[in-house]
């Protein structure tokens, strides 16, 4: 009955399938997205969110 609820933000990139969470609980992903941005990972218009292995190799 208890869950843990973990956000996760899924790599949009094409054959990537990248995930990544926060080390903290949040159910928010937008708390995700904020958390990871410094990391590298970015959210383009219309949801799609990217690794920063795919940012880079220009999967905009
Ligand atoms: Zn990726």
């Amino acid at each position: 009955m208890t869950a843990v609820l973990i956000a996760l933000i899924r790599c949009d990139g094409p054959d990537c399938g990248a995930e990544t969470h926060t080390p903290f609980e949040t159910s928010r992903a937008s708390v995700v997205r904020r958390f990871r941005r410094p990391g590298g990972w970015r959210t383009r218009p219309g949801g799609r969110d990217l690794c920063p292995a795919c940012w880079k190799t220009g999967h905009r």
